[in-house]
């Protein structure tokens, strides 16, 4: 059976691993698709330490096996897994911070997702990490489940209304989920910057007011009563973003840290204009169980088209095209990988 793993810096290797068997309370998955992400991005090419080195965190596929003792699901299910999932239980679940949780860093998929098969653990079976997946829904469209269900997870940390404005630091995939999380809750403006004229011209064609980066910010405030807008989403790792956020943010506003910095990363920031804006800045991980059902809802509704992001398709094999690929980012948006031929 083929998985993809990191050999060496800037290198997937696909290898030939032994096919994982499903334990106890285990299932075992046909990967369909999975998507590339941008920290499954950072782990190849970048310099970010991440707790887990493995590829593909995004995957759809078929139950193939069932181990022995699992309740509810059957050899054929279509179905989505996460590949982490919390206790519930300790301190930081009690509080909200389910992604927080060390047992939500434990949980994962052997060998990885962008594998042509992967077992799902015990636990993630258990509690909820395995959602069903309606016929209508492609496993494309399913794909996109946990990259939206980690924005919604950010929006679920400050308070909105209709007729809200935001600004999208970077329009790429996760930019653009949120451009259209922003179109579901009818925000009037949603302003997205980004340095790359594709992702501009894509911001666009959904609807968003694009703005190049090199451009001056002076256009929102000059759009918005001169307030600023409700809500910046830094959808990129570039720090500039996060002080054009703190000038653009109106009085009173939330600055959403989404785009995963790089290690080390440090900014110089005038905390007195943070402190008399009284802006909140909110950070946001990953996603839980509970915003990937929100999501699989949002998207089999059809009212976010998260799959319109989806422009280029590879197999397991061409993994280091695609990486290469969604890390120039050239004439790309969502880089989706499929199992390939059986
Ligand atoms: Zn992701
Ligand atoms: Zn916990």
């Amino acid at each position: 059976m083929k998985a993809a793993f990191v050999s060496a810096r800037s290198t997937v290797m696909i290898s030939d691993t032994q096919k994982p068997r499903p334990g106890e309370g285990e299932l075992l998955i046909k990967m369909q698709s999975c998507g590339i992400c941008g920290s499954d991005i950072e782990k190849v090419f970048g310099k970010y330490g991440q707790p887990s080195m493995r590829l593909g965190h995004e995957p759809a596929g078929i139950i193939l096996e069932v181990g022995p003792g699992v309740v509810g699901f059957k050899e054929g299910d279509r179905v989505f897994t996460h590949h982490h999932v919390p206790c519930y239980l300790c301190h930081y679940c009690k509080h909200g911070n389910e992604t927080m949780c060390p047992k939500y860093y434990e949980t994962n998929l052997t060998p990885c997702g962008l594998a042509e098969e992967y077992v799902v653990p015990e636990w993630n079976v258990k509690h909820g990490g395995v959602l069903k997946i309606p016929d209508s829904m492609s496993f494309d469209d399913a794909a996109m489940i946990e990259p939206l269900a980690c924005c919604i997870r950010s929006w679920s940390k400050f308070r909105y209304t209709k007729g809200d404005t935001a600004a999208i630091f970077g329009a790429g995939p996760t930019g653009l989920l949120h451009l259209m999380i922003a179109q579901a809750n009818e925000f009037s403006k949603i302003f997205c910057f980004d340095v790359n004229e594709f992702r501009l011209d894509f911001a666009k064609k959904l609807g968003a007011i694009a703005v190049p980066a090199t451009q001056s910010t002076h256009q929102v405030y000059s759009e918005t009563q001169n307030r600023g807008v409700d809500v910046s989403i830094v959808a990129t790792s570039n720090l500039k973003a996060i002080s054009d956020a703190i000038s653009i943010t109106r009085k009173g506003g939330t600055i959403v840290l989404f785009g995963v910095p790089s290690k080390g990363a440090t900014m110089e920031i005038d905390m007195s204009i943070v402190y008399s804006k009284e802006l909140t800045i909110s950070p946001s991980y990953a996603a839980s169980d509970l915003d990937t059902k929100k999501s699989l809802d949002l998207i089999s509704s059809n009212k976010i088209n998260a799959g319109a992001l989806i422009t280029h398709r590879y197999s397991l094999d061409e993994s280091q095209r695609a990486f290469e690929h969604a890390h120039t980012g050239q004439n790309a948006m969502k880089i989706i990988i499929h199992r390939g031929k059986d």
